[in-house]
């Protein structure tokens, strides 16, 4: 049994950063030996049911034994092999996998490393069609809505909300986008008019200077996990058409089920002209993302001025990271996902609606798998990870919010823990 000290690494402490931390006062940070299906065991033996899938991405939990063997194999053949001037088969069969899961007129396929640079080369691909299609040099700007969020590297941040969003700590050293108030319908209310207005006036005045707008369909994740009306990314694509403005669909959080659809798209039934996928692609297992888009686009940008997509990373199509993510997108079709999404749902529906009677809790709301508790005020994440790692259960909060998506394979019984465990902490308000 190891001791307090191992739990929290002195080593790791002084010379590690991690996300968002300071190194002057650092929040503790919980030292894991291994992790099974949804259970993360710590170093003292602790074992905790993981609300988090690792930030949306373990989708089908850890050391799922298809994913090891799709590894392994891979691993015999190559690790990696450069994209440039070669191709292989797990590219190949990964590409018509998602093909055939994305919106139809999705066409071309740019595999990349992460989320945030999918949304960099999403930004590129926009900038370089509108700039071919239009021959308007001007035409390089950005449009999205307020509280969202599309990853940390530079263009990626510029997108995020200007307040909560890293902009402060950027200043002018940041491109300036031109940003619009979210919309303030549900995604289970009423649709109100008056939200599809800013948008519509930002185009009237600006679209020769607008590439393209870009938004996390549905579901604003980090940025506030905000889930509004299906009516917004409606009249959001009329309003792209008429005024020729691309459509880019955030979907790296979104993707692969989350929201209890293959993507968040399906529920507007609106497709984008770019699309960004990423975190659960591989099953959490490696980092991995890809830039979807339609061919009216691609040969948009192949007929400009470059002639050619200007990107190209070192560990681009990955092919361990490709065969892995070909085993779980086979996983995911051999599955009923709808109905596993429809079961998580409506327990993380029945377990957090005692939420709305405690004082302190100003929204409960879920859809598929991400379950949301929304706080009056800020948490103290330091305290409240205490008394949840106390509790056996993982569970990150962020601002206000207190939220739990969980591997999809998570049983119920252990859902169940989750939701009731998250009540009991934010219960005492000296727990956060
Ligand atoms: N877009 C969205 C909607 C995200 O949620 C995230 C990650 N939280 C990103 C982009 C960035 O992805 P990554 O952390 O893999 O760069």
């Amino acid at each position: 049994m190891e001791t307090e000290n191992t739990l929290h690494d002195a080593w790791d402490r002084e010379h590690l950063w991690h996300p968002y931390t300071s190194t002057i006062n650092p929040l503790p940070t919980y030292k894991v030996a291994s992790c099974d299906g949804a259970i993360i065991t710590l170093a003292d033996g602790t074992e905790l049911i993981d609300g988090m899938s690792s930030w949306w991405c373990a989708i089908h939990g850890y050391n799922n034994q298809r994913l090891n063997q799709a590894a392994i194999d891979q691993l015999s053949h190559m690790s990696h092999v450069m994209f440039g001037g070669l191709t292989h088969e797990p590219a190949i069969e990964l590409g018509k996998i998602l093909l055939s899961m994305a919106p139809p007129s999705m066409h071309n396929i740019f595999y990349a490393d992460s989320g945030s640079v999918a949304v960099e080369v999403a930004m590129k691909m926009a900038v370089q069609a509108a700039v071919s299609a239009s021959g308007d040099h001007r035409k390089t700007n950005f449009a999205t809505i307020r509280s969202g969020y599309h990853g940390d590297t530079w263009n990626a941040m510029s997108v995020c909300d200007p307040v909560t969003g890293m902009h402060g700590a950027f200043g002018s050293a940041l491109p300036v986008r031109f940003f619009v108030p979210q919309p303030s319908s549900r995604f289970d209310g009423e649709w109100n008019p008056a939200d599809i207005a800013p948008l519509e006036q930002l185009f009237l005045d600006k679209s020769e200077e607008i590439a393209a707008l870009i938004l996390e369909p549905i579901v604003q994740g980090a940025g506030g996990m905000w889930f509004y009306h299906p009516e917004y990314l409606r009249q959001a694509r009329a309003l792209c058409n008429k005024y020729g403005i691309l459509l880019i669909f955030d979907e790296i959080a979104t993707g692969f089920w989350r929201t209890g659809k293959c993507f968040a798209w399906e529920h507007a039934g609106v497709e984008p002209d770019i699309m960004c996928i990423g975190k659960g692609l591989t099953g959490g297992y490696l980092t991995m993302s890809a830039v979807l888009t339609t061919r009216k686009v691609a040969d948009t940008i192949s007929q400009g001025e470059a002639g050619v997509l200007m990107h190209g990373p070192t560990f681009m199509a990955n092919p361990l990271a490709c065969a892995i993510a070909v085993e779980s997108a086979r996983i995911l079709a051999e599955e009923n996902m709808e109905a596993r999404l429809l079961n998580i749902e409506s327990q993380l529906k029945a377990g957090l609606a005692p939420a709305r009677d405690i004082p302190g809790v100003t929204d409960v709301r879920v859809l598929g798998s991400i379950g949301v508790v929304e706080l009056h005020r800020s948490v103290d994440v330091g305290k409240f990870q205490k008394e949840c790692v106390r509790k056996g259960v993982w569970i990150r909060p962020f601002g206000r919010n207190a939220y739990i998506m969980p591997p999809y394979i998570i049983s119920d019984e252990q859902l169940q823990t989750l939701c009731s465990n998250l009540i009991e902490i934010i219960s005492d308000e000296r727990n956060y």
